[in-house]
């Protein structure tokens, strides 16, 4: 099997047979032709079947060593799709540090259909963690905004023991860095907005399995359920992918670029990013993952005002939402994705009003740099 820079570009893809497009066609269509009353080519409806979002499934399922794919409409509803999938009062031990929406959908929509939801530090106790009884264990790693590090293999080792399956959000390290079905886990979902993709121009989602039957229930409930993507998402998403390896490593070298211009700076207090040796991820993130991404964040000195200015005087740098694009954002979590949560709570997580989360694009690092000095200078 080829090896990974290769497959973002080839795998599940081949030349149309009829003309020999070299690009994955788009097939913008509801549904196909059937030369006789139940007789079809395979295909007779577009929420069951598109090639060309069948061509994505294939390709990502090969990046994460998977044998199936099943594309949502999102990250989101690839994360409903899995637990659409569980048998009712299902028992669901979740990592404490999630996606706010992964932890909206479950502790707002789920919950109150019968599903039961215990959210743990899975860095710690696991056999306090995940108890006897447990359907699903469900986590991401690294995790967003504090970069936390969980041991993939050692929480499906205690999975296996109590007979629960492991879903992994591999969102931030994408397949390039970390493969968790090679570690043990059942399902790997992904938010194709962000890496994946890698444009910041579609939102989608997808989950990955090597098990025939968990792949059955996904498609039972993608096509009964139908929150599918269209055709043009997945056709973006299959273009933005053939890019992904190189931009992992551009991401990646920009990373820790800045890092090390954080580390030496003496407006910054603290550093969240596992390659760092000070950073409790860093020992499990050398074994499991080749590499450490584009999300940093940092702790500014000062209060929630300056930090806030900061993050309003950035040129390059885009204050937004999101992560995973070509471009560098950055976000204030006290003030944006994390402001619902109390300021006790907050800080008790490690979430300091003057944490900074970076999403490091691929631009050129100098000048990424030059950009949060000046904003440095300009909050001080
Ligand atoms: C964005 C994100 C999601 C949700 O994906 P959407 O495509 O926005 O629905 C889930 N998990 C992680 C880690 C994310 O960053």
């Amino acid at each position: 099997m080829s090896e990974i820079e290769t497959q973002v570009i080839h795998a599940g893809q081949k030349h149309d047979a009829e003309t020999g497009a070299v690009m994955q066609p788009v097939f913008q269509t509801s549904t196909y032709a059937q030369p006789w009353p139940a007789k079809h080519t395979g295909y007779e409806y577009a929420r069951t079947h598109n090639p060309t979002r069948e061509a994505l499934e294939r390709c990502i399922a090969a990046l994460e060593s998977a044998e199936h794919g099943v594309a949502f409409g999102s990250g989101s509803a690839a994360t409903a799709g899995v637990l659409q999938t569980l048998p009712e009062g299902a028992k669901i031990v979740a990592g404490d540090d999630l996606y706010g929406g992964t932890y909206r959908q479950f502790t707002k929509v789920f919950a109150k259909r019968g599903m039961q939801f215990r959210f743990a530090d899975l860095t710690g106790d696991l056999e306090a963690a995940i108890p006897e009884g447990t359907t699903l264990v469900w986590f991401e790693s690294p995790t967003n905004p504090l970069l936390k590090v969980t041991d993939i293999r050692a929480v499906c080792a205690r999975a296996k023991a109590v007979g629960a399956l492991v879903a992994v959000d591999n969102t931030f390290a994408t397949p390039i860095f970390q493969r968790p079905l090679e570690l043990g886990a059942d399902l790997v979902v992904h938010s194709t907005t962000k890496y994946l993709n890698g444009h910041s121009d579609v939102v989608g989602g997808i989950v990955l399995t090597r098990s025939d039957a968990l792949y059955e229930g996904l498609r039972f409930v993608q096509n009964s359920i139908g929150a599918v993507p269209g055709p043009w998402d997945t056709w973006l998403t299959l273009r933005g992918l053939k890019t992904l390896a190189i931009r992992m490593d551009r991401h990646q070298s920009n990373a820790k670029r800045i890092v090390s211009w954080l580390c030496e700076h003496d407006e910054v207090t603290r550093i969240h990013y596992p390659m760092l040796e000070s950073d409790p991820g860093y020992a499990i993130a050398c074994k499991q993952m080749s590499g450490f991404g584009g999300m940093v964040s940092f702790v500014l000195k000062g209060d929630l005002d300056r930090a806030e200015k900061f993050c309003a005087s950035t040129k390059l740098f885009t204050l937004a939402e999101s992560l995973g694009g070509v471009e560098s954002l950055l976000e204030l979590p006290a003030s944006m994705t994390h402001a619902s949560v109390p300021a006790e709570q907050r800080a008790a997580l490690g979430i300091d009003d003057g944490l900074v989360r970076l999403s490091i694009g691929i631009e050129n690092v100098d000048d990424l740099i030059a950009d949060l000095q000046q904003a440095m200078d300009i909050s001080r």
